[in-house]
Order: C-alpha cells, then sequence, then structure tokens
C-alpha cells in the first residue's frame, strides 16, 4: 500500500532546510489568482493552511500568533476604535480584535477573495464569529493600494500578511509603510509579521529600518510559534508614541479586566511586556536597523 502523501514547507529551501508533514487527508488545494493554496489535516497539528509552501496557520498552534498580533498592539494603545487589518485572510486576527468591545470597526483589507471564501468553509471557526459581526468590514484589494488611497485613519494597524514574496513582497516596502503612517490617527501603532529572525534576519533588519525613519518608537517583539519554525517569531512595531510601549503590567491588567478580561491562552499582561525583552542578536539586529 502507498505510504501517506507527505507536504514540505519550501521557504527555507535557501537555507537548505524543509520541513515535512505527513498528510491525513488533503481538505482543499487550488492555485488561485495571486498563489498556490493547499489546506490538509495533520495528526498533530490539525488543519495546515500552506500558501505558496509556506506555513500560514494551522488549528493547534493559530491562538500564540493570533492573539500575540492583536492583543499587545490594542492594549498597549489602550483606547483603540478603529483598527485596520492588512491580509489576515483566514480570520483568525479578525476574531482575537473583535473580542475588544472597545473597538467601534474593523476593516480587513485583503488581496485574494479565494482565502476568505475557502475560510468560510474551513475555518468557521474565525470567520463565524467574525462575519456575523455588524462591526466589520472587509475589502477585497491591495493592501498597498488601500493604505495609499484611504482619507480613513486608524488606531491600530495589524499587517497579518504573508511573506515577502509573490503578492506580499509589497507588504515590506518602504513605501508601504510611509502609507500606513498617513493613515494612522494620533497615537496609533502599527504592528507587522515579521518573519523568524534566526532564519529570516534581513526581513527584520529591513523593515525596522523602514521604520526607524517614519516613527519615533521602532522595533519588534517576540514570541515562539511552532510552525514558523527556527524559533522567535518577531512581530514589528511602529509609532510615534513610546509610552504605549511601556504601559505597565498593572495598566495592561487593568485594560483586560475593563475589556471583560476575555480567555486567552497565550497572551497574559506579564507575557506582553516580557515579549518586548528580546535576546541580544535579535536587540543587535534591531539597534543595528535603527542607526542603519
Ligand atoms: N499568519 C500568516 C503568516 O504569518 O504567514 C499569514 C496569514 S494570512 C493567510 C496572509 C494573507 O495575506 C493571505 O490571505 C494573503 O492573500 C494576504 N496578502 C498577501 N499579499 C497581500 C497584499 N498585497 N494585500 C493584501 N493582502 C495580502
Amino acid at each position: 500500500m502507498a505510504g501517506k502523501r507527505w507536504i514540505t514547507e519550501t521557504l527555507y529551501d535557501e537555507a537548505g532546510i524543509r520541513m515535512s508533514y505527513e498528510v491525513e487527508r488533503v481538505l482543499y488545494e487550488m492555485q488561485t489568482e495571486h498563489q498556490h493554496l493547499v489546506l490538509f489535516e495533520h495528526k498533530w497539528f490539525g488543519k495546515m493552511l500552506m500558501l505558496d509552501g509556506a506555513t500560514q496557520v494551522t488549528s493547534r498552534d493559530e491562538f500564540i500568533y493570533h492573539e500575540m498580533m492583536t492583543h499587545v498592539p490594542i492594549f498597549a494603545h489602550g483606547r483603540a476604535r478603529e483598527v485596520l487589518v492588512i491580509g489576515g485572510g483566514d480570520c483568525g486576527i479578525a476574531e482575537e480584535v473583535l473580542k475588544h468591545t472597545s473597538v467601534a470597526r474593523l476593516t480587513q483589507v485583503e488581496i485574494d477573495a479565494s482565502v476568505v471564501e475557502f475560510s468560510k468553509e474551513h475555518f468557521s471557526e474565525f470567520t463565524g464569529p467574525v462575519l456575523s459581526d455588524p462591526r466589520f468590514e472587509l475589502i477585497i484589494d491591495d493592501g498597498m493600494r488601500f493604505v495609499a488611497e484611504t482619507d480613513r485613519r486608524f488606531d491600530v494597524i495589524i499587517v497579518d500578511s504573508t511573506d515577502p514574496q509573490g503578492p506580499g513582497a509589497v507588504l515590506f516596502t518602504f513605501d508601504f509603510y510611509a502609507a500606513c503612517k498617513r493613515c494612522m490617527a494620533e497615537r496609533a501603532v502599527m504592528v507587522t509579521q515579521n518573519g523568524v529572525p534566526f532564519l529570516q534576519p534581513d526581513e527584520l533588519v529591513s523593515s525596522v529600518g523602514h521604520f526607524a525613519r517614519l516613527f519615533v518608537d521602532a522595533g519588534c517583539y517576540i514570541a515562539a510559534i511552532p510552525t514558523y519554525v527556527g524559533g522567535h517569531m518577531a512581530m514589528g512595531w511602529a509609532t510615534d508614541d513610546v509610552s504605549s510601549r511601556r504601559a505597565t503590567v498593572q495598566t495592561i491588567a487593568q485594560r483586560h479586566q475593563a475589556a471583560g478580561r476575555f480567555a486567552t491562552n497565550y497572551w497574559t499582561p506579564e507575557v506582553h511586556q516580557a515579549a518586548f525583552a528580546l535576546p541580544r542578536f535579535i536587540a543587535e539586529a534591531v539597534e543595528r536597523a535603527r542607526r542603519s
């Protein structure tokens, strides 16, 4: 009997690194207008979504990335009402944002309608609560064009993009970050998916270098996500309001309390603050980028 299929992540081919996953069942596979999409069942990680050979989300460890990309900027800001998500097709980030009753409107700008369509069927745990929430607005467009043209202003921008390849490449450019700054309200915070520094050092250095030319406070915070292979994942941080990163554990805990103290599985006020304490090799890369 033929063995089971294995699906391999090719994101790190250049580094000579491949992660392969034994497939229980392929749930969905297609070449969309923008990228190759495959969703399969894995015995440990559950549902796994890959776009262009890069793992995007798994049902087993999604909570770590989604909670840290959402609750850190929103609780750091403290009064976020208008939130913009760029990318985020599976709606995992949107589901966490809408747990914040203080948020009046969440706008998500996703380039690939197929990712949202397929997520309605295969990630209903995210899309169910999101698509039925009147505060949610979905725009199918290139994130670069949206931030370059919109006249709206946002308190928090969350860039939940693919890696800097294909349609996602433009979301790591200076022009994109400058356009994001243009539509940020006073005290606004922007966070970005910024790769795994140990295996993708240039991605973080490049983005933080751009941030440092545009914002007073430019850096990153970290979390470890099992299927984002290579150790810590970096989440880019950019704002002109330095006080938001310095919010104390007490203040963050009070804001969580005021938000109804909704349940989390990774994020806590202590983890929030600790995430900005960077290991030396990442701190030095950030410092180099700031000076570049
Ligand atoms: N958390 C995942 C990660 O860290 O790799 C990302 C998840 S989410 C599925 C990424 C989304 O970004 C995809 O749905 C993709 O279609 C979208 N995307 C890529 N380039 C884009 C662009 N230029 N504008 C808007 N959305 C984009």
